[in-house]
């Protein structure tokens, strides 16, 4: 294949170099390898463990937690659904006949969306989705007068997935524990976007996902507080100290591990690595945004930390999302029309349908998604494919 350039680092970063040499003695088919159950008691089983936990400190120690607070998952859309359920569950338990209110907002990722309306066609909880502005930002004050006092969770994401628009969870936060209220918040999106000290926020539950960082797909934390009252989802051997059954894929964890150390670090490396992004990022909007065709989805200022630095949103009048993509593709660039999970479906993206935006204007939505290993010259080569694409389209 001839020149490429990676833009969809918002669906999923490619594996990094330290992940993948961190899991290959785990996947080496010799005896050597250290791939052994991490709850066997032999020898083999104990060195699985200790590089299970070393994986966990790791973790913990990045995000500002402790390692007891740490439980791997399968990925985020497990996380986001084990609380969701959990607090369905907890209710039940309490033989508490009404469902449980959940206060969320309609721009979630489908990983809470869809588990929430799953709860609610079942009878078994009353949602509330706070719509956000246009911004893409959801305020503080719509989540606390959406909250009423049979509300037992509220859950709020930290940075859209489609947008970008960066949520003031610790005020958010800081209003459910006021009414006594869980909060959790998916924070797939911001890790390695933006420093997080998860013990200086009033947040009782996260959701994370490796793959979103450089590291393996198919595995993922859920941090619970110490204190938290959680019913697992999944139930069996009782690993994870029962939070999450099922036996751990030692492997994964020690690649989410190094990519965690790769990519981010300490808040200073965040820091410096978003400040290059959030050049190119603002360089990609003043570039495409140029075109009379395009306007921007979401009114990000250069410099602005309101919006995450990975990722430029817009509309293109008169040619749709698909054919873009397609072309772009052609042109060797990979990007995409808003999330991947929704990337088959022929609808226009719930997300932007909720900022106000028009379904004939949505449509047209093209979501460019950068990583730390991005350069200049790879914008330079999509803006090119973009123009060339534009200029296809009006059939210049
Ligand atoms: N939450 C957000 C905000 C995401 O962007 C994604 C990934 O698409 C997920 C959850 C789901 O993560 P995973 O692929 O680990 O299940």
């Amino acid at each position: 294949m001839s020149e490429r350039v990676y833009l969809d680092y918002a669906a999923t970063a490619p594996l990094c170099d330290a992940a993948a040499a961190a899991m290959a003695p785990f996947m080496a088919a010799d005896a050597a390898a250290v791939q052994y159950n991490a709850n066997s008691l032999h020898a083999e089983g104990r060195a699985s463990f200790t590089a299970l936990e070393q994986a966990r400190e790791i973790a913990a120690r990045i995000l500002g937690t402790r390692a007891h607070e740490l439980y791997f998952t399968s990925g985020a859309t497990e996380s986001n659904n084990a609380v969701l359920f959990s607090c369905v569950a907890r209710r039940l338990q309490k033989s508490q006949s009404t469902p449980p209110h959940i206060v969320t907002t309609s721009i979630e990722h489908d990983a809470i969306f869809q588990a929430a309306q799953q709860l609610e066609s079942l009878g078994l909880a009353r949602v509330t989705y706070v719509k956000p502005l246009a911004s893409g930002h959801v305020e503080p004050d719509a989540i606390a007068a959406a909250m009423s006092d049979d509300t037992t969770l509220v859950s709020v994401m930290a940075v859209n997935n489609e947008t970008s628009a960066v949520n003031d969870i610790a005020a958010i936060g800081e209003l459910a524990h006021e009414r006594g209220i869980l909060f959790h918040s998916d924070m797939v999106q911001l890790l390695g976007k933006a420093p997080l000290n998860l013990a200086q926020l009033p947040v009782d539950a996260a959701s994370f996902s490796a793959h979103k960082i450089g590291g393996p797909k198919g595995l993922g934390l859920l941090y619970l507080k110490a204190g938290t009252p959680f019913v697992p989802l999944l139930v069996g051997g009782g690993q994870e100290h029962g939070i999450r059954s099922g036996t751990q894929n030692v492997c994964a964890a020690v690649g989410f591990a190094a990519a965690l150390e790769q990519y981010v670090g300490t808040a200073e490396d965040i820091e410096e690595q978003a400040v290059q992004m959030r050049e190119l990022r603002d360089t990609l909007y003043e570039r495409l945004c140029a075109f009379p065709a395009v306007r921007p989805t979401v009114p990000c200022e250069r410099g602005s930390s309101a919006y995450a630095p990975h990722i430029v949103n817009v509309c293109v009048t008169g040619v749709e999302s698909e054919t873009m993509i397609l072309q772009l593709d052609i042109a060797g660039c990979a990007v995409s029309g808003g999330s991947a999970c929704s990337s088959h479906s022929l609808e226009p993206s719930r997300v932007l349908l909720e900022l106000g935006i028009d379904r004939d204007t949505a449509f047209g939505s093209l979501r460019v998604s950068i990583g730390p290993e991005t350069s200049r010259a790879d914008i330079d080569y999509f803006c090119k494919a973009f123009e060339d694409m534009l200029r296809v389209a009006s059939g210049e």
